[in-house]
């Protein structure tokens, strides 16, 4: 599951939604079986041991994909909801998984189990790398602004106004 520091293959640039200097956000996949379409990851680049340790850019910005990353979902599949959820367990790495709460979600299924839904939307590899083609265009946000934002940030402690313009 952890592919932030390994080499990227084809298939895993296929299903990156979304990245800059701090973070990359993949679409899961499940390379075996089916995958459960809706739901994607958001990783720190460093590799961060806990929420708390991120800095402050780091926080910020992961509300902020968060965010984007919630409406893209629902703008693509008409879900009214989606969970966020964040235990840093099985590996020690910041990843949070941002994931679409579909209407018809049996309520056995709900919080935690929603990996128990036998009958939930799933795809097979190629429809999970449509599905990443769709989220990656809803997310594009504009590089120039990023780049000053971080550039600009690297030297001082924390730049609110750095942050104002790449909101
Ligand atoms: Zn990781």
């Amino acid at each position: 599951m952890c592919i932030a520091n390994s080499q990227q293959s084809d298939l895993v640039q296929k299903i990156v939604i979304y990245e800059d200097e701090a973070f990359m956000a993949t679409h899961h996949l499940n390379p075996k079986e089916r995958t459960l379409l809706g739901l994607v990851m958001i990783k720190t680049k460093r590799l961060v041991h806990d929420i708390g340790e991120m800095n402050e850019l780091e926080a910020q910005l992961l509300g902020f994909l968060i965010k984007k990353i919630s409406i893209a979902l629902k703008a693509l599949t008409k879900v009214s909801w989606t969970y966020c959820y964040c235990f840093t367990e099985e590996v020690r790495h910041v990843h949070t998984f941002v994931a679409e709460r579909y209407e018809d979600l049996p309520k056995e299924c709900v919080r935690l189990n929603i990996g128990d839904w036998r009958d939930a939307p799933t795809g097979d590899i190629k429809a999970v790398q449509e599905f990443s083609s769709k989220l990656r265009e809803l997310l594009q946000v504009p590089q120039p602004r990023r780049i000053a934002f971080f550039q600009k940030s690297a030297s001082s402690s924390m730049s609110s106004s750095g942050l104002r313009s790449f909101l």
